[in-house]
């Protein structure tokens, strides 16, 4: 499919917007524009809001069954499709397409786990303290959506919100990334085909904070759900709680990935370095602080180290490349900036550290060990291929630094003891721990964070549960 220009999707029309504004997308891996993407303005954004309202009415009446039934074949359509929209998706984004493609047929099953969870959603009875009583709770969808997604994951940031929002019988309007548009516009594509009614989902395009202002407030949305920055997300989940509206925030990480010395270090090391790279680092779960035991260090940074030369970077096009470009010239100033700040406080640069080429934003995968802990990427979030890996010598040492940040979304450890395994569990501050593997993020597990790492969550029972009011109704007989 060659990369064409992206429309909203409004009331179930694929348009322009009114204004007939566009934005240039570009190839990051050669910063060439490829297209450009529809923007909505104010009269586009009231019509979403009308068809989201009147979508709302005839989706939450159409039964749990039949929600599924279309939603399972929006998912059959996702994996028909995934040769044409993989190729757009690296295009725009500067993934390989080997991540493309499984981002995209990772979509088919999350979508089919939240269709047949519509089938599932059960209230409760509650026993009377009278004859003739009866007391019940029901869960009934929460209303409208408005669901603002980054960039990074293009497609699979939009389907953890849609999937979760229509299996519980909400309408939605998607305010997908500007700089990869036609990812996730090949996804609400599938599921217009696959039957989903006019106005049930909306896609618009424009000045983020332009579009979040106006729809968080708007009595048509019900609940917002944002995944991206910690700054950003503070600002909409007050926004929010100002006008009473439920939300789910999925933000920044700083993964803490402890290796303890009785682990298995060669199989850490693997496992984390591949993890470090998926998507040039890109990843809000990317274990980011490797914290090493004093015994392993040396190993682990040679074998890490090794893991990072490794990787062939190259345009996401090629079938060599094993990384991809930055998404964003943003990235590539950002990981340059905390390399050098790294370095000059006293870090050791093991490997990379400098942007390759001057055309695309390709960037080493990158190791700095021994950083302080003043260092800048110590403290933010670098999202981008830098490791950093440092040392502690006892459980309590590296308990305290796993925790020292306001972040709280994923962590790691890795050891063959199964009580340091269970202490170590129960000790860190973070929505998700993985031991022994990298294993988080499947549809049917819970996906969120803790701290400024936001609240609620985009996996599992306990996301549906964010698209769901509760209503208790007790009846007495007559
Ligand atoms: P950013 O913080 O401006 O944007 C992050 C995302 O939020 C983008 O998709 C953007 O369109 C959106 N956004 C920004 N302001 C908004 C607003 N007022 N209303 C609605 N949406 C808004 O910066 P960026 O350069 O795109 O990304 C930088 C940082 O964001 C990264 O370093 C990373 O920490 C974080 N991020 C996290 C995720 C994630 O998966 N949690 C994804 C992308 C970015």
């Amino acid at each position: 499919m060659a990369y064409s220009n992206t429309q909203l999707f409004i009331n179930g029309k694929w348009r322009p917007g009114q204004s007939g504004k566009t934005i240039a997308v570009l190839n990051p891996a050669t910063e060439e524009q490829i297209g450009t993407v529809a923007h909505a303005d104010r009269a586009d954004l009231d019509e979403a809001l009308e068809a989201a309202a009147k979508g709302f009415k005839a989706w939450r009446a159409v039964a749990p069954f039949d929600r599924c039934r279309i939603m399972r074949k929006a998912a059959a359509i996702m994996r028909e499709r995934n040769e044409e929209i993989a190729p757009l998706l690296t295009m725009e984004q500067g993934k390989t397409l080997a991540e493309a493609k499984i981002e995209a047929m990772l979509s088919a099953d999350i979508i089919e786990w939240f269709a047949e969870e519509a089938k599932r959603a059960y209230g409760r009875v509650i026993p009377a303290r009278g004859p003739g009583v009866y007391q019940i709770a029901v869960k009934e969808p929460v209303g409208p959506v408005a669901a603002f997604t980054p960039w990074n994951f293009p497609i699979n940031q939009v389907v953890r919100k849609l999937s979760a929002g229509l299996a519980a019988g909400c309408s939605i309007i998607v305010k997908a990334p500007e700089e990869t548009p036609a990812a996730p516009a090949q996804l609400i594509k599938a599921f217009a085909d696959a039957g989903v009614p006019d106005g049930v989902i909306n896609l618009v395009y424009g000045v983020p904070s332009e579009i979040s202002e106006y729809l968080i407030p708007h009595p048509v949305i019900r609940k917002i759900s944002f995944t991206g920055s910690t700054v950003v997300g503070k600002q909409l989940s007050a926004l929010a709680g100002l006008h009473m509206k439920r939300a789910t925030m999925e933000l920044g990480g700083h993964a803490p990935a402890i290796v303890f010395k009785d682990a298995d270090v060669s199989s850490a090391a693997k496992i984390l370095a591949a993890a470090k790279y998926r998507n040039a680092g890109q990843v809000c779960i990317s274990p980011t602080r490797m914290l090493v035991q004093d015994d392993v260090f040396r190993e682990f940074v040679d074998k890490f180290v090794e893991g990072a030369k490794s990787m062939k970077v190259g345009n996401g096009l090629d079938p060599d490349s094993k990384m991809g470009s930055l998404a964003n010239p943003r990235r590539v100033t950002a990981i340059e900036g905390m390399v050098q700040d790294a370095v000059g406080k006293g870090a050791k640069l093991e490997t990379g550290g400098h942007r390759v080429g001057n055309k695309g934003y390709f960037f080493e995968p990158t190791v700095v060990s021994d950083v302080p802990k003043d260092a800048r990427a110590m403290n933010e979030e670098p999202f981008g291929p830098l490791a950093l890996i440092s040392r502690f010598s006892t459980f309590d040492e590296v308990a305290e630094e796993a925790n020292r940040l306001p972040f709280g979304l994923a962590s790691y450890a890795f050891t063959n003891s199964t009580k340091t395994a269970t202490a170590i569990g129960a000790a860190i501050e973070a929505g998700m721990v993985s031991i022994n593997s990298f294993g988080l993020a499947l549809p049917e597990v819970p996906f969120g964070g803790v701290k400024d790492s936001g609240y609620g969550s985009e996996g599992g029972t306990e996301a549906m549960e964010g698209y769901f009011n509760t209503k208790f109704i007790t009846q007495t007989g007559v």
